[in-house]
């Protein structure tokens, strides 16, 4: 018996509309009962977690992660990165497919999927929309789905062929996953490093303009609305990695039209603005590129009024060498997986006011949803046993040196956190205590 009993902790499971005190029982990787405080008896043979104080939530999900393996194992590896995962209270990590060789075919898919990578959580992926994610030519979205898919992308590039991306929702559609789409005109973006703007123009660095963001967003929503009129299917778009006010905007809007769009806002654009790039820290460059202070505030507002669906972290480990560089040659990113919570806790839930089973549902059962993540998401009984267990109120620092992850590229090394992560759960067995 494995039995795990969770005793006295706040239960805040968005999807099953509960916020109080309850105690859980975990059997054989499930949850076999919610109940009142202090009535499940008679379950001596457990394990049992005094959770008096704690948040007890269902395990976060990232629908964006980038762990390197197979082709960059000196960056990350699927155990290494999942350990990361772990200790920032995530049970389940959806895994880009922009590894060496490119995650294209069901045979690379199984080959991830394999329990012999030694994933410490649910590993799931989204395997490439077109063949070596070059923008041409479809992957079998059909043999991939079978094979586990949750969703297409050729994240770290954009589809951007109007005729190959309308292609892809038509096939995702009727393979019933969302296409997960980098938005960025590439054509706007040649040589550039950082956010056009006052501070590209001090550092003499060539910005993004805002408009490479919007307008691959604009063109995709258009293709829906045209995929529903001339198919009669309700194609799913979901918006990686959102950092601009406009580009957010029209998400609103497509989303007022009754479009089936959802997208995601990463730590580090609700978190920092491009002044974070300071004097040329690598450690500030990602793609999309850290934003104006007034479309950080935005991002902000579309996690607080629904707009955004869900939080994801882009963790995207690199080396320090490939770091240490001129910041036009460094590569984009950064890890993530162990700030987020502590990050969405601080500057969303304790300094904006976002209710705590608003942030679970960002975080959890959101995602879980817009991957089809059936059983996770929820503790209701029966879900599988995938927790975060965590003290809402802990303040501490985050230190890069003992991360688990096999890179350091933070921008947020000695920033503070708020809410420590007390335990994970993932599947009935204890994957990270802290
Ligand atoms: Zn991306």
């Amino acid at each position: 018996m494995n039995d795990i009993l969770i005793l006295n902790g706040r239960l805040i499971d968005p999807l099953s509309r509960v916020d109080a005190l309850r105690d859980l029982l975990l059997r054989d990787g499930r949850v076999a009962a919610v109940e009142m405080p202090g009535t499940l008896k008679g379950q001596e043979s457990a394990q049992t977690i005094d959770a008096k104080g704690l948040i007890v939530a269902p395990g976060l999900i990232d629908v964006h992660v980038h762990l390197r393996e197979p082709g960059q194992t000196y960056k990350e590896t699927i155990a290494t990165g999942t350990a990361a995962a772990a200790a920032g209270g995530y049970t389940s990590v959806v895994a880009m497919p922009n590894t060496l060789p490119v995650n294209d075919t069901p045979s690379k898919l199984d080959w991830m999927l394999d329990a012999q990578r030694g994933s410490v959580v649910k590993l799931f992926a989204m395997p490439a929309a077109t063949v070596g994610s070059m923008g041409e030519t479809l992957t079998d979205f059909e043999a991939l789905r079978k094979a586990g898919a949750v969703g297409f992308t050729d994240d770290g590039k954009p589809v951007l062929e109007d005729h190959v991306m309308r292609a892809a929702l038509i096939a995702a559609a009727r393979a019933e996953v969302p296409v997960s789409q980098h938005a960025e005109d590439t054509r706007l973006t040649g040589g550039c490093s950082m956010n056009a703007g006052p501070m590209a123009f001090r550092l003499g660095l060539r910005g993004m303009p805002i408009e490479a963001e919007a307008r691959i967003v604009e063109r995709d929503i258009q293709l829906l609305r045209e995929i529903e009129r001339a198919e009669g299917l309700r194609p799913h778009l979901h918006v990686q990695h959102v950092s601009t006010a406009r580009a957010i905007e029209a998400v609103r809007k497509a989303k007022r039209e009754g479009l089936h769009v959802t997208c995601e806002i990463a730590p580090h654009h609700f978190a920092l603005n491009e002044e974070a790039v300071g004097d040329y820290d690598t450690h500030a460059k990602m793609n999309p590129p850290l934003r104006a202070e007034s479309d950080r505030l935005q991002m902000i507002e579309a996690l607080l009024d629904g707009t955004a669906d869900c939080i994801a972290t882009d963790h995207a480990p690199h080396a320090p060498f490939e770091k240490r560089q001129e910041f036009e040659r460094a590569p984009n990113g950064i890890t993530g997986l162990e700030t987020a919570l502590g990050l969405a806790l601080r500057i969303l839930h304790r300094d904006r006011g976002l209710p705590l089973s608003r942030l679970v549902e960002l975080m959890s059962s959101s995602p879980s949803q817009i991957v089809s993540l059936a059983g996770r998401g929820s503790l209701a009984a029966g879900h599988y046993a995938d927790l975060v267990l965590f003290d809402a109120g802990a303040e501490w620092v985050f230190d890069a040196t003992i991360s688990r992850s096999k890179s350091r590229n933070t921008p947020f090394d000695g920033s503070p956190m708020l809410g420590k992560v007390r335990y994970t759960i993932c599947e009935g067995h204890i994957v990270y205590r802290g």
